[in-house]
This record gives C-alpha cells, sequence and structure tokens, in this order.
C-alpha cells in the first residue's frame, strides 16, 4: 500500500525526503523545493522589487529549474528577468543545450540572449582545447573563467543588476572541500550568500538554490517536465571536484541529512571569515584557480589589458588567452 504524503494527508507520496523522514506528494514536493528557494532569496536579501535579473541557463536541470523557479514564485518582488546563456563553441553538445533553452524560455515568456566565446574572445571551446597546453590549464578551469566573464559581460548589456545562478547545496558544499584542501581559507569568506557588488556596474551574483540538494532539483525538474539536457560534456576533466561528489554522496546514503549539516557549519565558518578577513589564507594562484577577479580584493586594480576589475596585474582571462597564444 502506498504512503500517504505527510504534509497534506491526501495524495500518495513520490518521494521520501530521507533527511526529515517526510514522505511527500508530486504537488507538495514541487512545494516544497520552490519555498526552500524563496526563503533562501529573502533569508540573504537576495533579489529586490523593480532588480533586473539576468538567469544563467546553460540548459542544464540546475539552471532550467531556477529559471523557472524564480518565474513562478517571486509575485509581490516581480522582478524583471532575462535568461542569458553562453555558447562555449562545444560542436554537437552545446547545439543541443541551446535549442532547449531557446524553447523553454518561448514557453514561459522569457527573454532568452545568447553570447558565444568565439565573439568575445576570439576562440571557441574546441578550439582551445585543441591548442592548450594541457599541463598548464585544466578544460574545467579555462571554461569556467571564460564563462564568468562572459556571462558579466552578457548582464551588463541587458542592463541586468543581478546575476542568478543555478548552483545547488552539493556544489556549495564542494567548493567548501574543494578550497579546504587546497589551503584556500580566505576564499571560503568569498563563498558567504550574502551578495556583494563588484565591477563598475555594480553587479551582484546569487545563489538562490544552493540550499536545495542536486538530486531534489533532478526530481524537481522531472516532475514539473522541464526539458533538460542530460549528457555531460565532452571535456570534463576528472576533477577533484568529481571526488568529493561521490564521496559525499556516498555518505550521504549511509548518514541522510549529512550534506545538510555540513552546509550549515560551513555558513557559519564563511559568515566569520567574510567579517574578519584575515591573513590566514594565503590564497596561491595556481592554473586550477585563476577565477579570482569577481571577488573585491582589499587592493582594488584594473586589468592591465582588458581594463576590468582584476585582483592582479592581469586578469584571469587576459592571462588564459595569454597561455593559449604565447603558451605562457
Ligand atoms: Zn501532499
Ligand atoms: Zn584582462
Amino acid at each position: 500500500m502506498p504512503k500517504l504524503c505527510n504534509k497534506c494527508s491526501k495524495n500518495d507520496a513520490i518521494y521520501l525526503r530521507q533527511y526529515s523522514g517526510e514522505f511527500l506528494c508530486k504537488k507538495c514536493f514541487v512545494k516544497s523545493v520552490e519555498y526552500k528557494a524563496k526563503r533562501t532569496i529573502s533569508k540573504f536579501s537576495m533579489i529586490k522589487h523593480a532588480d533586473r535579473v539576468a538567469v544563467a541557463v546553460s540548459g542544464g536541470k540546475d539552471s532550467l529549474a531556477l529559471l523557472n523557479i524564480l518565474k513562478n514564485t517571486l509575485r509581490g518582488i516581480d522582478p524583471e528577468l532575462i535568461a542569458i546563456t553562453v555558447d562555449e563553441g562545444i560542436q554537437g553538445y552545446r547545439d543541443e543545450s541551446l535549442n532547449i533553452v531557446k524553447n523553454f524560455c518561448s514557453m514561459i515568456g522569457v527573454e532568452n540572449k545568447v553570447v558565444s566565446f568565439s565573439d568575445l574572445f576570439g576562440i571557441s571551446m574546441d578550439k582551445a582545447m585543441e591548442i592548450r597546453p594541457s599541463e598548464k590549464i585544466s578544460s574545467c578551469s579555462m571554461c569556467g573563467t571564460f564563462r564568468r566573464r562572459a556571462l558579466d559581460l552578457l548582464s551588463e548589456s541587458t542592463g541586468a543588476n543581478v546575476i542568478a545562478t543555478g548552483h545547488n547545496l552539493d556544489d556549495y558544499v564542494q567548493t567548501f572541500l574543494i578550497n579546504l584542501f587546497a589551503g584556500d581559507v580566505e576564499r571560503i569568506g568569498w563563498t558567504y550568500p550574502d551578495p556583494v557588488e563588484y565591477g563598475t556596474g555594480g553587479l551582484k551574483k546569487i545563489k538562490p538554490l544552493m540550499e536545495i540538494y542536486e538530486k531534489e532539483l533532478v526530481l524537481y525538474a522531472i516532475h514539473t517536465n522541464i526539458p533538460f539536457q542530460t549528457e555531460e560534456c565532452p571535456y570534463k576533466d576528472e576533477s577533484i571536484r568529481s571526488a568529493f561528489r561521490v564521496h559525499l554522496n556516498n555518505l550521504e546514503k549511509i548518514h541522510p541529512g549529512i550534506k545538510y549539516n555540513a552546509y550549515n557549519s560551513i555558513l557559519k565558518i564563511a559568515k566569520r571569515l567574510k567579517e574578519s578577513p584575515t591573513n590566514i589564507g594565503n590564497t596561491t594562484l595556481t592554473t586550477t584557480n585563476l577565477s579570482t577577479d569577481n571577488v573585491i580584493s582589499q587592493e582594488h586594480r584594473k586589468c592591465e589589458v582588458c581594463n576590468r576589475d582584476s585582483s592582479n596585474k592581469i586578469c584571469s582571462v587576459c592571462r588564459t588567452l595569454n597561455i593559449l597564444t604565447e603558451g605562457n
């Protein structure tokens, strides 16, 4: 006999939320995910009335779920929404997701703007992979560096003041572990979700799904009939992130709720570190962590090449382009 939903006591449950022991029906499950995102947004004052929010939508489950949630749940705040998409130039992979995003956006009535690596940086990801010195730069770090800049530029060109990304709770905990094991203690403080303005245009970055398990976002997308790309990027490297992901998922199976507990602890640590920046974290700049430009460093600088905000003399994008063209 199927279990009844613990929330409405009417419908059959389709999901057991292991960490709380709740059985949920489809309707209550979908509502609970949307409520969680809404609560995160209000807890950290992520979106205000009349904000123009650029939602970074790749075609994967997280970003499409985010767009759907923002579209459905922010009555009263009513921000202007625009979906922004980066075409990295990965043949056979990105084309499919570009179509998924385009169709979904037109279905829910949200404008979609696309920009490509080739247009912005003069090189596609396919080409960059062909010529990169692989010992100096990993595929994901190179792509991430370009993608973050592309999202900034695209948001600025649309007049948005907020960029929303689909990072989930699993991503957040993994990022903490990556920083911890790399000795980047200071960087942990930068991950505190309180939005900080950066750049000349005063953009803010927010992660409204950061308190939701990845597994629940897959289910949310399925139960709300969101079409999403399941194929993995052909250039995905077996990074330390994948190792932490597997390890955390195994732990969660044995100890339901452990990821959520870790998330809450990390939040407290990040808050302390953000409030009192210290010298304990010597951020070492290697080819695997080139992404510090968006953080307001104590020493405010401009990149000598492109003149955008940078925590170093030359920003990560220009350094990466240099490695690709000059090999250094
Ligand atoms: Zn129910
Ligand atoms: Zn630069």
